[in-house]
């Protein structure tokens, strides 16, 4: 614990020295520096298919793939946005929006049409790179001039008008970019504290950054290696799968098993059969593999690492999958999207591991800094006391897009990026969660936002005032609820609400329960006192 020097605040950091960060590299050139001690290795590998691409494959398919792009019009800070499940040509389609200078935004693939229009509308998005079967999803914004580029490959054919990635490796000669450290690489979508999902700016320096702060130097927090075959099951348009798992993956040489999506057989198949050393999950799917019995009929002891994130992994569940995974050591991540997205993480996995304690969240990680504060005063606060955690240094987002105002209430004018999340620093520097201030929900680490819901929900004729609030769920984590107010004389039933929405918005976004109310309780600014329906929901005030 230091004070800083140019106030009082209580300041700390990682327990391990800080590291030089080649910053002023392009992403795809610092993720590519030391490709030729690792060039003929597997580097991807498609779970379901088998088919392994090694680093040179990958160095070679992306830098043609930007070629292609260019071809197209994809210039130096365009957007291209990428509406596919885990697969390989989502990997090769970031990359060439990298070498181009380009920003690569990725959403659901399972997303309805009107949450991808509001992403590609919101972010300018130029080309979208799909598979033929959502394509109907987005015809309207083909209308409008955006390129549609498909994923399947021949003989499959693909939508009239739309083009196909294969024919885009076909070009060769990329155009030399100049790009700035900080310009920004990818827009992950996320609401933040508060309000509607917001494009999040981060550059080549942040991810950089990021990663490096994961894995490089002496490479003690993840003790990642080139040895590793790492499982990415995990959504890559989701930013914790795109930095902490492809990302920092590439960067040390590792193989990246590839699964578009969560079964738990073929997962615990391939395991088996490539000999998996890392596991990052999230709490989720730690519960179905703790409770499958299927489990028994594997040989796991490949694994060395088991990593969760993205959501609160409790302790009986910690101990109830550590039993199944005999050779494998379990921590967690603590990540954010604005935050580049990782702010803190085990040391439990270090080439010489600190005892970590269970329900910990990680140590701060290296060259950055993290205070807690006081939600009320925002005076910093010393160890072992609970507050709002805040995190500084190179890797977090560069601001909102073209939301300058949600910009400074998130990072304040010292360059401080307030969470939102409620923490505690111990004796021995590990960060433990213990609440949310902010609005965000969290279904199985997938994003809700109250705000989104609420304007749909404000929408209904029958609806004269709403509040969405998270509540406890044992599969979920967090399911969203609603407290509805109803036009009087309406006949609104539970049920009208809740497919109202489900019209609307993809399966985890769904109203899960609907709790007709006389009126929302509001803070005399308007602010819906969120706590206050949360407290209810807690003590079983509602039926
Ligand atoms: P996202 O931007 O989607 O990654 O969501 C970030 C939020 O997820 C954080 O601000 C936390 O509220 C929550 N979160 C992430 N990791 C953890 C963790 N290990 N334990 C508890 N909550 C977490």
């Amino acid at each position: 614990q230091k004070q800083s020097s140019d106030n009082s605040d209580v300041i700390f950091r990682s327990k391990l020295p800080d590291i030089y960060i080649p910053n002023h590299l392009p992403l795809h050139d610092y993720i590519f520096q030391n490709i030729s001690e690792f060039a003929s290795k597997p580097c991807l590998i498609n779970g379901p298919t088998g088919h392994v691409y090694t680093y040179s494959d990958v160095h070679v398919a992306s830098r043609r793939i930007a070629a292609g792009f260019q071809k197209l019009g994809v210039n130096r800070n365009d957007v291209v946005m990428i509406l596919l499940s885990n697969c390989p040509e989502f990997v090769l389609s970031f990359l060439a929006a990298s070498f181009c200078g380009a920003t690569a935004t990725a959403a659901n693939p399972f997303f309805t049409p009107a949450e991808i229009a509001k992403q590609a509308k919101a972010s300018n998005s130029k080309l979208i790179v799909t598979e033929s079967r959502y394509v109907d999803k987005i015809k309207d914004l083909q209308n409008d001039g955006v390129v549609i580029v498909c994923t399947d490959e021949e003989p499959s054919p693909i939508p009239e008008g739309c083009l196909r990635f294969a024919e885009l490796t076909q070009s060769t000669e990329i155009e030399t970019v100049e790009i700035s450290s900080d310009d920004v690489v990818a827009l992950p979508y996320s609401s933040g504290t508060t309000g509607l999902p917001k494009g999040v700016m981060l550059t080549h320096k942040g991810l950089v950054t990021s990663v490096a702060q994961q894995v490089d130097g002496d490479n003690p927090n993840l003790y990642f290696h080139s040895d590793d075959v790492i499982l990415c099951v995990l959504p890559m348009f989701h930013i914790y799968a795109l930095n902490s798992i492809m990302l920092c993956g590439l960067r040390v040489g590792a193989s990246i098993l590839i699964m578009p999506k969560f079964e738990i057989n073929l997962l615990l198949e391939l395991i088996q059969r490539c000999k998996v050393t890392v596991a990052p999950m999230v709490p989720p799917i730690v519960l179905a593999i703790a409770k499958s019995p299927e489990t028994e009929k594997y040989d796991l002891s490949s694994i060395r690492v088991m990593k969760s994130g993205a959501a609160p992994l409790g302790k009986e569940l910690e101990d109830a999958v550590s039993a199944k995974f005999p050779n494998a050591k379990l921590g967690q991540g603590y990540g954010m999207t604005e935050a580049g997205p990782v702010l803190a993480m085990s040391l439990g996995f270090a080439k010489e591991p600190f005892p970590v304690k269970s329900g910990a969240c990680g140590t701060v990680v290296r060259n950055a800094e993290m205070k807690i504060i006081d939600p009320d005063t925002g005076d910093s606060l010393s160890k072992n006391k609970p507050g709002e955690i805040c995190i500084r240094g190179h890797q977090i987002m560069k601001g909102y897009l073209n939301n300058p105002a949600a910009t400074s209430e998130t990072i304040d004018k010292e360059g401080w990026l307030h969470t939102g999340d409620i923490g505690l620093i111990d004796d021995d520097d590990e960060l433990f969660i213990v609440d949310r201030l902010k609005e965000l929900i969290k279904y199985k680490g997938f994003q809700v936002a109250p705000a989104e819901l609420e304007a749909l929900l404000i929408g209904h004729q029958d609806i004269t005032d709403v509040a969405v609030v998270a509540m406890k769920e044992e599969a979920a984590g967090e399911v969203p609820v609603a407290f509805v107010v109803k036009s009087k004389d309406s006949e609104l039933s539970e049920d009208d609400v809740k497919q109202f929405v489900a019209k609307q918005v993809v399966f985890y976004k769904r109203i899960n329960k609907v709790f007709f109310v006389e009126s929302i309780p509001k803070a005399p600014s308007g602010k819906i006192l969120r706590k206050d329906l949360r407290a209810k929901l807690a003590n079983g005030l509602v039926n």
